[in-house]
């Protein structure tokens, strides 16, 4: 089958590789200059164990199964990645009971090895920590995320598929038993495929409506929520990741490391209209506030605005975090097209799962 992928972040570069390898002819439609330029350069690059989404949510099982399977990759293809693990801190009462349930959640998905340990362990563990209790989940990691999406690509290339890039899709339709597609670009033009997979991260939802056939309908709403993120300069203050209890929109502003020993905090939500990347100074005292909480020895002046990540959010401020949405012909009833709508985190740790069950979706 003649594939077209659109979108080479994270999940266009997975969902490509992985159709390859089952036979696909697998052309992925870049519209920017090179891979990995949206939200997949955007993100924490942490390896999430899996414990906070609901029990049989799509986010629960592929991020349980591609946590698994991304490591084994990184082992395998040499990708730099460190299972450092990581602590969900409580500071309060309140925030004690949250742990306590996200412990639960974690089980019920069948992460491994979570523990709740008291404050006296979790500052032997990490000095600097102030807490009154933790979750400790020894298989959360952080990677390289470009390295991985370079190895993924390699892949795809050895299993003979390729990618075009400066190819925005502008527009797609049926003709016959095939589907016409429309792209922009100096080199643009009308091409023929049998498959369309839709993994254009923040442009989904117009992708989604340059479909001719695909209903308006089905197109979910697509709310930006923006993740800020500010450097902290000197050395890291701990080894492990260190996340408050989760927020609104987001899992808190945490410590993040990075595989060159870097030290940086965020991400934060802040709900957007528009697309834009500029990070702003003041948010920085929000910053300071949340993170004193957990780690009193912030000094003043050490956070530097850093860069931000855009979340392709389908639900907004205050309602219930919304799952994954993979729309598939079994539901919308086209055949051969795949949607992928609201692949926020844990997209990156859940990329090579999700990609087997979207390639799976590739039959006639
Ligand atoms: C702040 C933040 C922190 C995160 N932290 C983590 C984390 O620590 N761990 C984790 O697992 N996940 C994390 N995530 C989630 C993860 O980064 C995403 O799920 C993942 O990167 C999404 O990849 P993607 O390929 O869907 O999107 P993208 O990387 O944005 O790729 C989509 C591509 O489609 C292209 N495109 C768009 N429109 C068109 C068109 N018409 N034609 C052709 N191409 C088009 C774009 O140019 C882009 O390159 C985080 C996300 C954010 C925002």
């Amino acid at each position: 089958m003649q594939v077209l992928v659109i979108g080479a972040g994270v999940i266009g570069l997975a969902v490509g590789r992985a159709a390859a390898r089952r036979g696909h002819d697998v052309v992925i439609a870049e519209a920017a200059e090179a891979i990995g330029t949206g939200i997949s350069s955007r993100n924490s690059e942490v390896i999430h164990a899996g414990m906070y989404y609901p029990s049989g949510s799509v986010r629960a099982r592929h991020c349980v199964a591609g946590r698994r399977l991304l490591y084994a990759y990184c082992a395998e293809h040499g990708v730099p990645h460190r299972k450092c693990g990581k602590l969900i801190v409580a500071t309060s009462d309140a925030e004690l009971a949250k742990i306590e349930t996200i412990a639960a959640q974690g089980r019920a998905n069948d992460v491994e090895g979570l523990e709740l340990i008291e404050a006296s362990e979790a500052q032997a563990l990490e000095p600097a920590l102030s807490c009154i209790g933790a979750l400790k989940s020894p298989e959360t990691g952080i990677i390289d995320g470009h390295a991985y999406m370079l190895a993924l690509r390699g892949d795809l290339e050895d299993a003979g598929g390729a990618i075009a890039f400066n190819a925005p899709v502008t527009r797609a339709g049926r003709k016959g038993s095939q589907w016409t597609v429309l792209f922009g670009g100096k080199d643009g033009g009308e091409f023929e495929f049998d498959a369309i997979v839709n993994c254009a991260g923040l442009g989904a939802q117009a992708v989604a409506r340059s479909i001719a056939d695909y209903p308006e309908s089905r197109v979910p709403r697509l709310v930006l929520a923006k993740g800020n993120y500010f450097s902290c300069a000197g050395k890291p203050a701990f080894s492990r990741l260190i996340y408050p209890t989760p927020v609104d929109g987001g899992l808190g502003v945490h410590v993040t490391l990075d595989l060159n020993g870097r030290m940086r905090f965020g991400p934060d939500v802040e709900w957007i209209a528009h697309e834009g990347y500029t990070v702003d100074p003041a948010r920085s005292d929000s910053f300071y506030a949340r993170i004193r909480a957990y780690w009193p020895g912030l000094p003043d002046g050490a956070l530097t605005p850093d860069y931000c990540g855009i979340r392709p959010k389908l639900t907004g401020p205050g309602e219930p975090a919304a799952d994954f949405l993979i729309d598939a012909p079994a539901e919308h009833g086209l055949p051969r097209l795949v949607q992928m709508f609201g692949i926020e985190s844990p997209g990156l740790t859940s990329s090579l799962s999700l990609a087997e069950e979207v390639a799976s979706y590739l039959v006639d």
